[in-house]
């Protein structure tokens, strides 16, 4: 296999802009396993699906098809041909999204369908459960975390554009988000035994695709 970059850790950790500045400086492959967990979500909500119902949303896992686009210059994501890109970065779908990645149909269909798109590797993927579930044999295995409040910071920064997105309702809307993720029974969010830690806290961006960069260049 070749290689695969495991990049874990809790929302506004800077995952994202991380594994994307990895996968460019490596020239690999880039998939953000959160947006399917958001675009499913966005789909049970447009259906109707009471996504605190969790046999409801199993039920229907099944359902839409999704599409993750793995350019890490273009990342994109679509159910059943429509590209969710920008409704998945709503309050409404980043709200819902913890119970509805908690339903083990849901997690089954998603991982399967990661596994796939990993592939024979030159990847780097990020979410929750990479280095413990998804690909647990990955030779590289990142958990990144920050301070709550330089999580909550850049997460507001992100949502800048929404006027109910203050630092504060930020800053309680992801901690029990990063609750929810952490104590569901399904591959809850967790850092893999043998993950390197990295805090991002003080780092700049760079800071932390170089330490990333590096440690792939240790274990290849
Ligand atoms: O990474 P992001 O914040 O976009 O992830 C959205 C949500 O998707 C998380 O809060 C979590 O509930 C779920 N998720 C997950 N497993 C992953 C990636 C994301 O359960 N591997």
């Amino acid at each position: 296999m070749s290689l695969v970059i495991a990049m874990d850790g809790p929302s506004g950790s800077g995952k994202s802009s991380a594994s994307k500045g990895v996968a460019r400086a490596l020239g690999l492959r880039y998939l953000d396993t959160g947006a399917m967990y958001r675009a499913i979500t966005w789909w049970m909500l447009r259906q109707g699906v009471a996504v605190d119902d969790a046999a409801a949303v199993a039920a229907r896992a099944g359902e839409p098809v999704l599409e993750s686009g793995t350019d890490p210059d273009a990342p994109s994501i679509a159910v059943d041909g429509t590209d969710v890109s920008a409704p998945i970065r709503t309050r409404e779908v980043t709200n819902a999204v913890s119970a509805v990645s908690a339903v083990p149909e849901v997690r089954a269909r998603l991982v399967a369908l990661q596994r796939e798109i990993i592939g024979t590797g030159g990847i780097v993927v990020e979410g929750r459960d990479i280095g413990t579930v998804v690909a647990p044999d990955a030779p590289v295995k990142v958990y990144l975390t920050a301070s709550e409040e330089a999580r909550a910071q850049r997460r507001a920064k992100d949502l800048a554009a929404d006027p109910g997105a203050s630092v504060t309702v930020t800053r309680t809307e992801q901690a029990r988000r990063d609750r929810l993720d952490s104590t569901r029974t399904t591959s809850p969010l967790t850092r893999a035994a043998d993950a390197t830690e990295i805090d991002s806290t003080e780092l700049g961006l760079d800071e932390v695709i170089e330490a990333v960069v590096r440690l792939a260049e240790e274990r290849t």
